[in-house]
């Protein structure tokens, strides 16, 4: 093989960086370009000076079937800087919170009936629907992809507290849409691989987060790489259009007109950026077409600073009866082991934010305090030292009905140029993985 050849790689959230890193460790040459002033993308800290804190733009939690994003950690170093604990809890209006546990036979519980009123019938009708839900995700009925993820547990007859007390809430948390416009056929694939994967490695697929700021766990290791393999990083680089010649890729035209030369590119930017830059492809109306009809899904985070600690009991609690949608408490204490110094971080995420993303921050800081006061007694008498809130209205791309099969491949019809992004095609949904797992498909067709 040729390995004095120069790629371009086009975006530096986790797909390019994963890119990036790979083509290098292959000893290729690497150019990267980022539009912005900085690498990350969609999983970068920020600088709160109020507290002279370092805040992630929203809590990303990572699953141990996350196979791609663990080979970047690892060609970065930062592996060790990712903790699985046992569970999480889910909180209640009055105060009540149940431990669940997502490792070994405690997660049966878990997965059978969590909630404290559930009926022992409840919880059997739970295991029963749970079995067919897992049964139908391995052999999907033919029309999962014409329904919702509410339509699917009502016509398997997940019972409502179940539902309430897990299955609304994970399918929400693993493709960052409501269940009432999610697609079955999205969460089902999900389930799917998370069962395969638990089967083939022995254990149930765990749910962990990062210790440390998404800047020191994504992309201080990646800087040292690039270094250490000379990839040359540009930025507030816009990449406007990949140059195709005689049906092969040869650079890219940045938007001030200069063009970077290149023996195969990797675009590696969003749904909502790709318009434009394919114009030379063949296929490049349709996919700019799914790229469009995917659409996006917000996403809200608030990090409060508190002056007291709200007595958690997991690092990672959902808090059941909320604004409508399930939010979540992380607390900073304990994921990061973190003393605080006159403030507490309590980072709150509300997935599917869609009547969220139009207030303006002080009603979303209102709103998210009332939630922890009627969810933690602790949180009575807290007050709010700062409150940072991060709206996204592009989070992700949407998994609502009818877009399981608009996702592209990574390849295209020029044999030296591929896409890559959590959005093109891989067996998870919008998720980080996903951007890794695009990287690694990516780049293995344009080595080939
Ligand atoms: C608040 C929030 C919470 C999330 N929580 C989770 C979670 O808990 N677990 C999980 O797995 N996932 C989560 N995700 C999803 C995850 O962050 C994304 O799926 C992933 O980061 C996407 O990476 P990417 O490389 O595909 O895209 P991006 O991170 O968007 O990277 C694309 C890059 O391309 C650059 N770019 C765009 N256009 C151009 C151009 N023309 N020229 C040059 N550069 C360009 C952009 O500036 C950007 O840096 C969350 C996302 C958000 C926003």
């Amino acid at each position: 093989m040729d390995n004095t050849r120069r790629f371009v790689v086009v975006g530096g959230g986790l797909a390019g960086l994963a890119s990036a890193v790979w083509l290098a460790e292959a000893g290729h040459r690497v150019t990267l370009l980022e539009r912005r002033a900085r690498l990350g993308g969609r999983t970068q800290a920020m600088r709160v000076p109020e507290v002279d804190d370092l805040a992630d733009n929203g809590q990303h939690v990572l699953a141990t079937g996350y196979d791609n994003l663990f080979r970047y950690l690892r060609s970065v170093g930062t592996e060790h800087l990712v903790e699985f604990p046992h569970g999480g809890a889910l909180r209640w209006p009055d105060g009540r919170s149940v431990l669940m546990h997502t490792k070994g036979i405690r997660a049966l519980p878990t997965l059978f009936g969590a909630h404290p009123d559930a009926s022992p019938i409840e919880r059997l009708r739970a295991l029963r629907a749970t079995l067919r839900l897992g049964r139908e995700a391995l052999f999907q009925p033919a029309d999962l992809a014409d329904i919702t993820t509410e339509r699917w547990f009502q016509r398997i007859g997940m019972p409502a507290k179940a539902r309430e007390a897990l299955w609304d809430w994970l399918a929400l948390g693993i493709a960052a849409e409501r269940v009432d416009r999610e697609s079955a056929k999205v969460f089902a694939d999900v389930l799917a691989t998370g069962i395969r994967k638990g089967i083939k490695g022995r254990h149930a697929v765990g749910i962990g987060y990062p210790t440390v700021d998404l800047d020191t766990l994504f992309i201080t290791g990646a800087e040292r790489a690039f270094e250490r393999y000379g990839v040359e990083v540009r930025f507030r680089a816009v990449a406007d259009r990949v140059v195709i010649e005689n049906g092969r890729a040869t650079g890219v035209r940045l938007a001030d007109g200069s063009v970077v030369d290149a023996d195969g590119v990797i675009v590696a930017v969003p749904n909502s950026r790709i318009h434009g830059l394919l114009d030379g492809l063949p296929e490049h109306a349709e996919l700019y077409a799914a790229a469009d009809k995917l659409g996006y899904t917000p996403i809200v985070s608030t990090n409060l600073y508190l002056d007291r600690p709200l007595g958690t009991k997991a690092a990672m609690e959902a808090i059941i009866g909320g604004t409508g949608v399930i939010d979540e408490v992380f607390d900073r204490q304990r994921m990061h082991r973190r003393v605080p110094d006159g403030a507490w971080l309590y980072c709150l995420t509300t997935s599917g934010a869609y009547e969220q993303i139009h207030k303006s921050n002080e009603e979303i800081i209102t709103e998210q305090i009332a939630l922890l006061r009627k969810h933690y007694p602790a949180a009575a008498a807290a007050e709010v030292v700062h409150a940072h809130v991060v709206k996204m209205p592009r989070a992700t791309f949407s998994q609502a009905v009818g877009t399981d099969n608009l996702r592209p491949d990574q390849r295209t019809s020029v044999p030296n140029l591929v896409i890559a992004g959590d959005w093109t095609r891989t067996d998870w949904s919008a998720t980080m993985e996903s951007a890794a797992q695009s990287a690694a498909k990516a780049v293995a067709a344009l080595m080939k």
